[in-house]
Parts: structure tokens; C-alpha cells; sequence
């Protein structure tokens, strides 16, 4: 009974010990980083001839009106920004000349961040989706940045191979983060990578379509899962039909791609945010509101 009562007394103890230990616990744990995702506007591209999105000719005769999306992620004090859209030097009126893609671009990403009272300057990190010139427009505008690319994007577009260029993905887009010099302005990563340890945001490695492209999961708190499509697919119709466009690296990988995309966005219960489907892009916040 005495050895009972000792038990006892010690669990008691125990239990008068335990809450404020969880509360010292709770004071030191760092409160969850602030989560946003913001839609900013990186370009038109009407598509002449929509053909080119398909290799098994889907499309013949078609045309469609696509946008160029880039993703502003607030990841606590960070900022990172993904994909960065047409060249600024894109006009502002459709340009005609560039047939099969009809290009225009009615705001660059400096003039966006104003609304959110931030400069070039402030952007901590450009995460590129892959190296396609709609994507790396802009890269070269952030001075501090890191540029986050999956190394064998940044292998081939560095190669300066005719391959690279003929898949328009010239080295000059990512000018800033390449050569020896540069050499701490650049994250290469080699598949999925956990970036800041809390599963958000996670570039998504896609190879197929380029050699090293990436999808981005973000995780937001009140909407949940996003996934920005990195190119997987175009449009949402290309998505349903498992589309590979008539410019594409690897057929196989593509699929295989497309499969593994699939199945995170069914196992997340992740919305599918289709960088180049203006519905997509339509539903979300304009600047400054976004998403979280
Ligand atoms: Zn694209």
C-alpha cells in the first residue's frame, strides 16, 4: 500500500510537472511561417496554330487564347517567386510577327510588386519551372535571388547545345546565376526537394517535357494543397486527354510524368492550378489579395 501510495504521490508529481513543461515546449516552438500564394500576370499567348500541342494531331485547324502565369509564395520572411514569364521586353500589343505564339505582355513582374510594396530587390529566390523563354522572361531582374532549377534544366540549357536552343531555351535567360562567379546564386536540385523542411513550397520534379522540369506544391493553410503545373500540361483539356505537345524532349518521361502529377494532386486532394489556362488563372485573387 506504502509503495502504492509512493507511485501515486510520484505520478502526481509527474503530472503537476508536465503542463508547464508542455508550456516552456510550446513558448520555444516557433509559430507556423505565414503561407501565401499571389497570381501575378506574365503575358497573352494566342496560339495560331494549337496543333503544336499535340504530336498525335488532336488540335488540327484549332486555335486558342493561353496566358503566361507567374506565382509570388510567401514563405515567412522569404519571398519566392515562380516562373518568370515573357521577356519585358515583349510589347504591350499583340505582336503578330511571332506566329505560331502571338505574344503581348501588359505588365512586368517590377511593375506588379509595387502593389505589394516590394521591389526586385526583395525577392529571395526565382524557382523555374523549366527553361522555356515564357518562363525565364524576367529571371535576370531580381538582383539578390537564387535561382532554384533542377540541375539537369540548368545542364542542358547551360550546355548551349542546339537541342537547348531549339527548344527555345536560351542560357542568356538565366544569365545572372551562371559561371563560377555565381556559382552561391544557385540551388540545383535532383528530384522532389523539401526546400524548407515543412513540406511547402515543394518543387515536384517532371522530366519529359524539358529535361529537368518541375512542377510546385504549395500548401496553404486555409485553402489547402495548390499545385502550379509547371507545363505538365497547357490546358485543362490537354490534362484530361493526357496530351504531348509536338515539342517535347521525352515522350515516355512525359507520360510518365503526367501519371505521377496525377496521382499527388488525387493523394493531396491538391487543386491543379494550369500556369497557361487563362480559367485557371482567371479564378484566382487579383493583386494585392491573394491566397492562403
Ligand atoms: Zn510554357
Amino acid at each position: 500500500m506504502k509503495k502504492l501510495f509512493s507511485a501515486l504521490l510520484t505520478a502526481l508529481a509527474l503530472a503537476a510537472v508536465a503542463p508547464s513543461a508542455h508550456a516552456q515546449e510550446k513558448k520555444d516552438a516557433k509559430p507556423a511561417p505565414e503561407i501565401r500564394l499571389y497570381h501575378l500576370d506574365c503575358g497573352n499567348i494566342t496560339v495560331t496554330d494549337l496543333n503544336v500541342f499535340s504530336d498525335t494531331d488532336a488540335y488540327i485547324g484549332k486555335s486558342k487564347d493561353l496566358v503566361a502565369s507567374c506565382y509570388l509564395i510567401k514563405h515567412g520572411e522569404d519571398w519566392l517567386l515562380w516562373d518568370t514569364g515573357l521577356p519585358a521586353s515583349t510589347p504591350r500589343l499583340a505582336d503578330v510577327t511571332t506566329r505560331p505564339f502571338i505574344l503581348s505582355l501588359q505588365e512586368t513582374i517590377p511593375e506588379q510588386l509595387k502593389k505589394l510594396d516590394l521591389k526586385p530587390e526583395d525577392i529571395d529566390y526565382i524557382g523555374i519551372s523549366h527553361g522555356h523563354f515564357d518562363h525565364t522572361g524576367q529571371a535576370n531582374a531580381f538582383p539578390n535571388a537564387r535561382l532554384i532549377i533542377q540541375q539537369a534544366e540548368y545542364d542542358f540549357m547551360t550546355g548551349q547545345t542546339e537541342t537547348a536552343m531549339n527548344y527555345h531555351m536560351p542560357a542568356e535567360a538565366i544569365a545572372n546565376y551562371v559561371g563560377e562567379a555565381a556559382k552561391e546564386k544557385r540551388m540545383l536540385l535532383s528530384g522532389d526537394t523539401n526546400i524548407y523542411g515543412d513540406g511547402t513550397p515543394k518543387p515536384i520534379s517532371l522530366p519529359g517535357h524539358t529535361p529537368g522540369r518541375m512542377a510546385l506544391l504549395v500548401v496553404l493553410p486555409k485553402t489547402g494543397p495548390v499545385v502550379l503545373s509547371g507545363d505538365q500540361w497547357h490546358f485543362e483539356e490537354n490534362r484530361k486527354w493526357n496530351g504531348v505537345p509536338s515539342f517535347n524532349y521525352n515522350r515516355a518521361d512525359t507520360l510518365a510524368s503526367s501519371d505521377k502529377l496525377n496521382k499527388l494532386i488525387k493523394n493531396r486532394h491538391a487543386r491543379i492550378i494550369i500556369q497557361h489556362d487563362p480559367l485557371d488563372n482567371a479564378k484566382l485573387p487579383a493583386l494585392p489579395e491573394y491566397l492562403n
